[in-house]
C-alpha cells in the first residue's frame, strides 16, 4: 500500500491540498524588513504580566517597522481553556491599549485574511499538512495506549536513556502501511507522529534575538503532531500556523527554547522558512527571604494583568515599567526624554535580559505617581471617574457631583513645575481627598492636634483665627503673614529659624499653630497645601468644622 493511500484513509475528511493553502495565504506585501509577529495566548482567563511584555514587544515591533500584529488564540488544549478566557484576553489587550492588525477582536469575530485566527477553527488546514507528511512517509499513525508509552518512559528510566519516544522504541513506526489500514478500519484509536529524520549526535542550530547562538543536538524525537481528539499539538501548530500567517518574528517565553530543534525540523520537513525567534526571560519576583521566583499566578495578584485595571493604575504608568525591564536603556532614555513615548523609543532585542528580569511593585508604582503627577488635573478628573464608575459606584457619584471642586482639589500642587507625587493609582485617590467632601468627612481624628494638645489652646487659635485673621479673598502671602501674626499674638515663634536656634522660650511654632488650622479642618496632618486646602472648603465648611473644637 503506497502512503497515498494509507494518508487517505487517515484523513478522509481533507478536501485541499497543501499548494490551496499556501496560495489562500500568500506571502505578505510588506515593506522591506517589516515585521510580522503575533500574541498567541491559551485562553486560560488569566494574563500573565510576563505575556503582557511579549504583547508590549510583539506589537510594538511590526509598528515600528511597518508591519502587522496579530492575536492568535491558542485553544488546541482544552483543559487549559476556560468559558471566556478569549474575551478576557482582548479586554486585557484593550484595557492596555494594545491594538491589533489581524486576529480575534471578540469571541465571535475576527479580522484579517490570514485567519481563522482561533485554532481549533483551523483543524482542516492541520489535518492536510500532516496528511501531506504521512504521503511523504514523515509522519505515521501511531496506536500505542497511554499504559504503553508509559512503559517505555519507565524503562527508559531504569536504563537511564534519553526518555520519549524515538528510534526503536518508536514502535508504530516499523508498521507496514497494510497493518496501519487494517488496524485504522478496525476502529483502533490512533495519533499522528512526526517520523524524525534527526540525528541526535548532529548538530542544529538558533539564533536567537535575545539569547544569541545556541546549539542543540538535533531532534530524533517522533513528536505527537495530531491528538487522538483531532486537534495538534503545540509545536505543530505552531509550524503550520506561523508559516501560513506569514509570521516572521516569534517572540514567546524562555521555557519553549528547548523545543526549538523540534520547530526547526518541521519547518525543514513541511519545507517553510522558520521565523526569527525571540525567546524572552522569565519576569521573577524576590521573596521576602530574598529567593527569586517566578512571578506566580498562585501567588502574587500584581502577576495578572487585570490587577492593574482594577487597582486604576494607569496603564502609560504599567506600559512604562514594562519598558524598563524590556530595554535596559529605555529610563535612561526617558529621563531624558520626558514628554515623548514609548512609541518613540526605539526597541531592540539585544538590550534585553538573557537571566529574566525582576518584578519590582514599588517602581511601577513611583513610576505611576510621576505619571499621574504629570498629568493636568481635568484628566486626573477623567481617569479617575473612569475607574470609579467600574469599581466605586459612590465616589464616581460624587465626583460626578462636584465636577469643578473635585478639579480643584486634584489640581492642588499640580500643573506647576514639580508636582507633588502623591497619587499613586485612581483607587487611591480617594484616600487622598476624602476630607474635602462632606459626604466623607466625619470629624474623627486621624491624627491628634501635635504639639499643642491643650482644648483650651486649640479653642483660642481657632477663635482667634477665624474672627481677626480669616479672610476668604486673602492671597497665599497675605494669608501666611496673618497665620504668622496670630502665632506671634499667641505667643508662638513666627520663624522656624529662630524657634530651631530657641526651642525652649515658646510653646510652639508658627508649624504648630498650622497644624492645628490643618487637623482642625482635615482631621488630618498629612494633606497638600494648606492655603489651597482653605481656599477650596470655603468659609461655610470651615466654620462648621471648627466649631467641634471651639
Ligand atoms: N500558546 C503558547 C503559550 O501560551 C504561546 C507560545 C507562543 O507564543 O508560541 O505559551
Amino acid at each position: 500500500m503506497t502512503n497515498q493511500e494509507l494518508a487517505d484513509i487517515m484523513f478522509p475528511d481533507v478536501k485541499h491540498d497543501v499548494d490551496y493553502y499556501e496560495k489562500l495565504y500568500p506571502e505578505r506585501n510588506l515593506p522591506e524588513g517589516a515585521v510580522v509577529s503575533r500574541f498567541a495566548p491559551s485562553p486560560t482567563g488569566f494574563v500573565h504580566m510576563g505575556s503582557l511584555l511579549a504583547a508590549l514587544i510583539e506589537s510594538k515591533v511590526p509598528k515600528e517597522t511597518g508591519g502587522v500584529f496579530y492575536l492568535r488564540i491558542e485553544d488546541t488544549d482544552g483543559k487549559r481553556s476556560v468559558e471566556n478566557g478569549i474575551q478576557g484576553i482582548i479586554d486585557d489587550l484593550k484595557n492596555f491599549d494594545i491594538e491589533i492588525d489581524e486576529g480575534v477582536i471578540s469571541e465571535t469575530e475576527q479580522k484579517g485574511s490570514y485567519g481563522p485566527y482561533i485554532q481549533s477553527e483551523r483543524k482542516e488546514i492541520y489535518h492536510t499538512y500532516a496528511k501531506h507528511l504521512v504521503e511523504e512517509g514523515l509522519a505515521y499513525p501511531c496506536f500505542c495506549s497511554q499504559e504503553e508509552i508509559d512503559e517505555v518512559r519507565k524503562m527508559q528510566e531504569l536504563n537511564k536513556e534519553r526518555i520519549g519516544i524515538y528510534g526503536s522504541y518508536a514502535k508504530c513506526r516499523f508498521l507496514t502501511n497494510e497493518e496501519r489500514a487494517a488496524r485504522i478500519k478496525k476502529g483502533e484509536p490512533y495519533i499522528v507522529r512526526l517520523k524524525s529524520p534527526g540525528d541526535f549526535y548532529k548538530k542544529v542550530v538558533l539564533n536567537d534575538l535575545v539569547r544569541g547562538k545556541i546549539e542543540f543536538p538535533e531532534n530524533d524525537m517522533d513528536v505527537v503532531l495530531i491528538k487522538s481528539d483531532g486537534l495538534p499539538l503545540y509545536h505543530f501548530a505552531h509550524v503550520i500556523d506561523d508559516h501560513l500567517m506569514r509570521t516572521t518574528h516569534v517572540l514567546r517565553g524562555e521555557e519553549w527554547v528547548s523545543s526549538v530543534p523540534i520547530h526547526l525540523q518541521l519547518f525543514q520537513v513541511l519545507g517553510f522558512t522558520p521565523p526569527q525567534y525571540a525567546h524572552l526571560g522569565v519576569v521573577m519576583k524576590i521573596d521576602e527571604d530574598g529567593t527569586r521566583r517566578k512571578l506566580s499566578k498562585r501567588k502574587d495578584p500584581e502577576a495578572a494583568v487585570s490587577y492593574y485595571h482594577e487597582q486604576g493604575i494607569p496603564v502609560e504608568a504599567v506600559k512604562l515599567y514594562l519598558m524598563t525591564i524590556a530595554n535596559s536603556n529605555f529610563e535612561g532614555w526617558w529621563d531624558q526624554n520626558p514628554t515623548l513615548g514609548i512609541d518613540d523609543f526605539h526597541f531592540d532585542f539585544k538590550k534585553m535580559s538573557l537571566s529574566g528580569s525582576l518584578f519590582d511593585l514599588e517602581k511601577l508604582l513611583n513610576i505611576s505617581r510621576s505619571y499621574i503627577s504629570r498629568l493636568r488635573a481635568s484628566e486626573v478628573y477623567e481617569k479617575t471617574l473612569t475607574w470609579a464608575k467600574e469599581f466605586d459606584f459612590e465616589f464616581a457619584h460624587i465626583l460626578e457631583k462636584y465636577k469643578d471642586y473635585s478639579i480643584a482639589i486634584f489640581n492642588i500642587e499640580r500643573e506647576q513645575k514639580k508636582p507633588r507625587k502623591d497619587f499613586e493609582s485612581f483607587s487611591t485617590i480617594k484616600k487622598n481627598v476624602w476630607y474635602m467632601y462632606d459626604e466623607y468627612f466625619t470629624g474623627e481624628l486621624t491624627y491628634d492636634f501635635g504639639k499643642i494638645q491643650n482644648p483650651e489652646e486649640i479653642r483660642k487659635i481657632l477663635s482667634t483665627y477665624l474672627e481677626d485673621y480669616y479672610d476668604e479673598c486673602d492671597d497665599k502671602d497675605t494669608w501666611f503673614s496673618k497665620i504668622k501674626e496670630l502665632s506671634t499674638r499667641l505667643g508662638y515663634c513666627s520663624d522656624m529659624k529662630e524657634y530651631k536656634q530657641n526651642p525652649d522660650s515658646y510653646p510652639g511654632s508658627v508649624a504648630d499653630v498650622s497644624t492645628v488650622i490643618r487637623v482642625a479642618t482635615t482631621t488630618s496632618s498629612m494633606t497638600p497645601d494648606l492655603y489651597e486646602i482653605l481656599k477650596l472648603l470655603g468659609k461655610e465648611r470651615i466654620q462648621k468644622r471648627f466649631q467641634k473644637w471651639m
